[in-house]
């Protein structure tokens, strides 16, 4: 969670707009295909994706950073066979190793994925590689079969929004920005990264160990791994190698790009950040927003941008939390309760461990049954929190304890080692002589083992680093 207040959240209608059958032109292949999406419907959709992304994961809090690599991505989109879209690179908020592509030119990348680039040249061959995936209209033809899917299968639920949160655990919401590409397809966009990265300049040699290492990692944030999206890494590795032996152009006049590459990530947050809050055993502490909150550790639950989710293991039970914008917690309580359909049970006014606070139980009938639930409203430090549980009949009545005792918990943190957790952070060293990557990591402490820190700079432990390398480690962390 990073403290920004939710936007008024937007109600899911899938599969309600009118579908407009059209042959297009595949602007890649030259091959006419069955395509239900018109472009200026390929790029709402992608608009409206990129919007639940920024809303959900949240964008990376450095302008310049985020800078440099939209320029880098625009210098090759504008190149590419469809130069016309609204094209956009963004670095998201997240931990976890990987890249990808909305239809319509929403291209995102993790920061997570930056700290194992050691050049532009990397860079750009995974900013090449989604680009190929857009100008290709591999999504757009994969979310036309997921649409004629849910045709077929008459899905049209609509969800007041606030259980509509219950369907984004489940992943639905953001699930089709994830679909796994074929191998053709994947395929077809190495090799179309390859053709960009080279007419954009760049030396598609760096591509090929790189494919090959973001096969193999794994990177515990929020979203899924480039491995899990991206099937078969040493086959694409060895295909990348291939085509660039049969290279014409003299690659020393292509750019890597490694010093100007580096100084831009130079102090990036590594890992998860502690500060925009963590679980600690049965805990979710928030060092920025100063408080703490049980929940259950049993259950699968998801720091998310804008709000904190736990479901039981059984998915018929939810707790949820979140900042809403309301003057007080009555006012957030009336707002909650002006949704359509959600009866009030009972309520209390009584504080939460000293905070001013609102308590109502509700009922929701829905489409799959009633749904009850419980939400508290509670003020604390110029926000008002939203402390909401709920599930089926039969769950909540036997959760509900559980939930009233973690909704119950909320509560300012006074722990000062919490209060002053950081986050770990990539820093750069000139090697002022040269050393092997076990000297370095022995003069040059890092917080991860020595073998990530060779991982990160592509090299193996044992490797020699030349004088005057700018060499990275990662320094602090909880
Ligand atoms: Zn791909």
């Amino acid at each position: 969670m990073t403290g920004v207040a939710f936007p008024k959240a937007t109600v899911a209608l899938v599969a309600c707009a009118v579908l407009v059958w059209a042959c297009a032109v595949n602007p890649v292949t030259g091959k006419r295909e069955l395509s239900l999406i018109s472009e200026s419907q390929e790029i709402r959709m992608g608009q409206e994706g990129a919007q639940s992304v920024v809303n959900t994961i949240g964008l990376y809090p450095d302008s310049a950073l985020q800078a440099y690599v939209n320029r880098l991505g625009q210098s090759m989109a504008l190149a590419s066979e469809r130069p016309q879209l609204p094209w956009s690179f963004a670095v998201v908020n997240d931990a976890t190793v990987n890249a990808f592509a909305l239809p319509g030119g929403s291209i995102f990348v993790t920061r997570g994925i930056l700290a194992y680039f050691n050049s532009e040249a990397e860079l750009m061959s995974v900013l090449g590689h989604e680009i190929g995936h857009v100008t290709a209209k591999h999504s757009v033809s994969q979310i036309s079969k997921a649409q004629l899917a849910q045709l077929g299968l008459g899905v049209g639920m609509v969800l007041t929004p606030s259980l509509d949160v219950l369907h984004q655990v489940a992943g639905s919401g953001l699930q089709v920005l994830f679909l796994k590409f074929s191998r053709d397809d994947e395929a077809q966009s190495d090799e179309l990264g390859f053709r960009y990265m080279v007419e954009a300049g760049y030396d598609p040699r760096e591509a090929t160990d790189m494919f090959e290492m973001l096969g193999r990692l794994g990177g515990g944030g929020r979203l899924p791994e480039w491995q899990s999206t991206h099937p078969d890494p040493e086959n694409r590795a060895a295909r990348s190698a291939e085509r660039a032996a049969t290279m014409t152009v003299d690659p020393s006049t292509l750019r890597v790009g490694r010093n100007d590459y580096l100084r831009h990530i130079d102090g990036v947050v590594f890992g998860a950040n502690p500060r925009e809050g963590y679980f600690d055993g049965g805990w979710f502490l928030h060092p920025d927003l100063r408080f703490r909150m049980s929940f259950p550790s049993d259950w699968k639950r998801q720091n998310l941008a804008q709000a904190v989710i736990a479901v039981n293991a059984t998915e018929d039970a939810v707790l949820q939390l979140r900042i809403v914008p309301a003057a007080s917690p009555r006012a957030a309580a009336d707002t909650f309760f002006a949704q359509a359909g959600i009866r009030q049970e009972s309520a209390s006014s009584g504080p939460v461990n000293g905070l001013a606070a609102d308590t109502r139980y509700f009922t929701v009938s829905t489409q799959r049954g009633i749904i009850n639930g419980l939400v508290t409203h509670v003020a604390y430090d110029g926000n008002i929190y939203q402390l909401l549980g709920y599930g089926t009949m039969a769950a909540f009545s036997s959760q509900r304890m559980v939930l009233s005792a973690a909704i119950g918990s909320f509560q300012r943190e006074t722990d000062p080692a919490v209060l002053a957790v950081e986050p770990a952070r990539i820093d750069l060293v000139r090697l002022p002589r040269r050393m092997t990557m076990a000297e370095f990591h022995r003069r040059y402490p890092s917080s991860i083992p020595v073998e990530q820190v060779a991982l990160i700079n592509g090299v193996d432990v044992g490797d020699t680093l030349a004088s005057g390398l700018l060499v990275k480690r990662v320094t602090g962390g909880p």
